[in-house]
This record gives C-alpha cells, structure tokens and sequence, in this order.
C-alpha cells in the first residue's frame, strides 16, 4: 500500500475531550472517527486492525468446536416478548419501528434469536452438544459512552452460545470457551485475567470476566499475582477434559469489584501476592441453564426420549473494545506499539527522499521483496519531511521500519527499526529482509 494512495488522516493533536490514551491515539493515527457519541467510522488504518482481532477471535472459536453463523442486528420485539427480556432491559434497548408499526430493536445481545434459531430445528440429544457464534455489531444506549471504542453505544462483539443436555455437558461446553478465550487473548499480546463474576438470580459459579488490567481500567480488580503470571494454555489439549486446567486458574482469588470479598481474599491470598489493580473488561462467560429455554420452550428428545429443556450459556467477547485494551497495553510517548498478530501492517517503507530515483527504485524492490514474502507492506512514499515520516510511522505502531535513504545507499544499507524496543541496525536489505522475515 503507497501511502500517497492510502487514506491515513493522522493528526498532530488529540481532540481535547479524549480522556485516555488508547483514545487519543486511535483518533491521532486516523484509525476512528466519532460520528455520534459512542458511533464510530472505523477508517481503514481502524478496519485492518479490527479485522485482525476478530480473525484471531474466530479461528479461537472455531478450534474450540464453535461453528459460525451470522444473525441479523434488527430483532423483532415479539421474540423478545418470550422470554420476558422486552420489558425488563430497559432504556439501553434501542427501539424500533417499521411502516408497518411491527416492533424492532437493535439487537444489544442475541441468546433470543440463537434459542430461537436452535428450537426451529434441533430436536434430538444426538446433535449436541452445539455452540454457534457470531461476530456482529450490537447496540446498547450506553448512559455514558466515553474511552473512545472502550465504551462505544455502536460495538463489534463476538457472541457464542452454547446448548447442552444437562449441567454436567454444559460445563463441558464452559470449559472449552474458557479455555479458547484464555488462547485469544495470549494471541493479541494480552495478559487477560478470569475473575468470578455474578450469576445473579442463576447461582452458582459458573460466570467469568476476563479483565485486561490497566490503569485506566473501568473496575478495581482484586487478584492473585501467580494468576497473572499464568502461562495460556495453548492448542494442544484434550478439548473434552479440561476440567483440571480451568480448576487451576479458578483456585486462586480474583474478583472483580462487585464479587470482591476482603476477607476472602486476605485469607486465601499470601500478602505478597495480593495485587489490587484496575481493570478491562475484554470477555465475559456465562452458564445460565435454562433461562432461555424454559420459557422459550427450547428442548430436545433425550436418551429416554423423554423432551428436555436444553441447557445454554453465553460467551461473549468485545471485539472493538479490545483494541482500546491492547493500545491502552501496549504504546509509548511516540504512539502505538502493535503487537504483531494485530498489527495493521508488518512493516512500513519509509523513503527518504523521494525525488531520487535510486532511493525510489531501492524501495520498489523491498516492497516487492517483502510482498513476495507475504508481507503486509506500508510504503510511505510521500514527500514529508524524514522527522514527520519517522513520527507517523511511530505513531501507526508497525512492528517494523525499514528506511531507505540516499546515504545508506551509497554504503549498501538500509535501516532496520524494531518499533516495541526502539533497536536500529544498519545492514544491507537482504539481511533486513531475514531479519523480519525471522
Ligand atoms: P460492561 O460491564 O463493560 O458494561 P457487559 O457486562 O454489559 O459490559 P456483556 O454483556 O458481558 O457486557 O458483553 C460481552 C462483552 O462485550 C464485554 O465483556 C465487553 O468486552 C463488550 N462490551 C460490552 N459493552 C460494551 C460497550 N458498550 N462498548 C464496547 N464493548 C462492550
Ligand atoms: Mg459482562
């Protein structure tokens, strides 16, 4: 991509009412642009980033035996109607007419539409257990949307929902999104952390929030050190019994604000381990039995052939929030430090002058290299001075920045920085090339 072509409308200074740095940074390098409170263009710097996080949320789901499907964002009131959700959520729903006065609603979740879907065709035992997600676009009239994307009223979220025989199955079913949303978020660089969370009227224990910690996290968060510390499980495993791995990372204390208990926590927790931090909220996994298909009337043929309702849970990940998680992570005074399986690009070409045809004709031939490589290039071929292109490449947070320039040249070499330690070397393109290609 030639820079010169592309549309990067980065900015010398964040707007003054972005309060947090993931926000001012998104606006600053041109990747969003607030439409609405809490509605945002997401620009194409923003899209490629999004797209990356949502295809590592995707191949997590599918390797945990999630399949994919797609629900609509407009829902019919009537549904919700059934399981009594209509009434009850209140003025976060954003409501809708049509021509015809049918009511709508601009779906904020989707266990209705899913139960829905699952009893029009799901009759027997023998097809679970299932879980579908889906990645789609919710709205939720936020009191206050702020933090840029963090708390957006438009947002991408993955959904996944779970369907079961009994409990027993369908903490089976927990376990393996537990797991795979402990992969995900390893993925993107993130050191996310489950904590109980409330079951409400529900009961029991199986609720999880996975919190990012960060400063200018929303809630206080309360945990075990050694948790933190705790390495992700990885592909490798007996996705039909996890239990042993999850009942070590549910051992030890971590509690969100709402769940936290002093005592509890003193007691079970050496002092030096006690962490008391700030926290993010990426995803959130929830057990809920037959709330939705009990009164929605989901249900199956047993293996006594006798019709049960089916057991569900929930799971859901905030796809956009999580790119104001991993900036809020992951930047430092100059800009954004993308880890590399989110990065937008995998390194820029910086020209430093390109009205000289050598310097221009050195470049092609990189870009070239690297495209071969299956590298996702940047190429700042515009006539910017060098102090603005090294900015907006620090800014941008590519991984990697090779800059080719007449003097390095004329010596055989290029320049090759690595954005997350600042290291520079100088060496001729071939061994750049290797060097990123590592
Ligand atoms: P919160 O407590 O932050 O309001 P929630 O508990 O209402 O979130 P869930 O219903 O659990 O959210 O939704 C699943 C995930 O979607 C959350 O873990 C979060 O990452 C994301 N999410 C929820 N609300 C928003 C929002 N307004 N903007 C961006 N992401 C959101
Ligand atoms: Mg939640």
């Amino acid at each position: 991509m030639r820079l010169s072509r592309y549309f990067l409308p980065t900015l010398k200074e964040a707007p003054s009412d972005a309060q947090i740095v993931s926000h001012q940074l998104m606006l600053r390098a041109g990747m969003i642009r607030q439409e609405a409170a809490g509605i945002y263009a997401w620009l194409p710097l923003g899209l490629r980033v999004l797209r990356k996080i949502e295809q590592i949320v995707r191949e997590e789901q599918v390797r945990a035996g999630a399949v994919e499907l797609l629900m609509p964002t407009l829902q019919l009131a009537d549904l919700w109607r059934e399981s009594g959700r209509y009434d009850a959520y209140g003025p976060e729903m954003l409501r809708i007419t049509d021509r015809h006065e049918r009511e709508l609603l601009y779906g904020p979740t989707n266990e209705e539409m899913v139960t829905d879907i699952f009893r029009a065709y799901v009759k027997s035992y023998k097809s679970l257990p299932l879980n579908l997600f889906h990645i789609q676009w919710k709205f939720r009239d936020e009191r206050r949307p702020r933090f840029g994307v963090m708390r957006g009223r438009e947002f991408l979220m993955k959904d996944a929902y779970s369907f079961d025989l009994d409990e027993a199955l369908a903490r089976k079913s927990y376990n393996r999104m537990f797991v795979a949303y402990l992969n995900t978020f390893a993925r993107m660089g993130l050191k996310a952390v489950p904590m109980r969370a409330d079951t409400g009227p529900i009961g029991g224990d199986l609720s999880h929030e996975f919190i990012v910690l960060a400063e200018t996290g929303e809630s206080a968060v309360f945990c075990d050190r050694k948790l933190v510390e705790m390495p992700a499980p990885g592909a490798d495993l007996d996705w039909d019994d996890l239990q042993a791995l999850v009942d070590a990372r549910t051992a030890m204390y971590a509690a969100t604000e709402e769940m936290h208990d002093a005592a509890t926590f003193e007691s079970q927790t050496p002092e030096a381990d006690r962490l008391s931090a700030r926290g993010i909220e990426v995803g959130h996994i929830f057990y809920f039995g037959e709330k939705y298909s009990a009164p929605m009337k989901a249900r199956v043929a047993g293996p006594d052939g006798q019709d049960v309702n089916v057991h569900m849970g929930s799971y859901g990940v905030g796809v956009s929030r999580l790119m104001g998680a991993i900036i809020e992570a992951s930047h430092d005074a100059g800009g954004i430090i993308w880890p590399d399986a989110v990065a937008p690009f995998d390194v820029v070409v910086i020209n430093l002058r390109v009205s000289d045809e050598a310097v221009s004709a050195a470049c092609d031939n990189a870009v070239a290299q690297l495209k071969a490589l299956g590298k996702d290039v940047l190429y700042d071929d515009t006539d910017e001075r060098p102090g603005g292109k090294f900015a907006t490449a620090d800014l941008i947070g590519v991984p990697w920045q090779l800059t080719i320039g007449p003097k390095g040249l004329a010596d055989g070499v290029v320049e090759l920085k690595r954005r997350a330690t600042g290291e520079k070397v100088s060496v001729p393109l071939a061994e750049a090339i290797e060097r990123l290609t590592a």
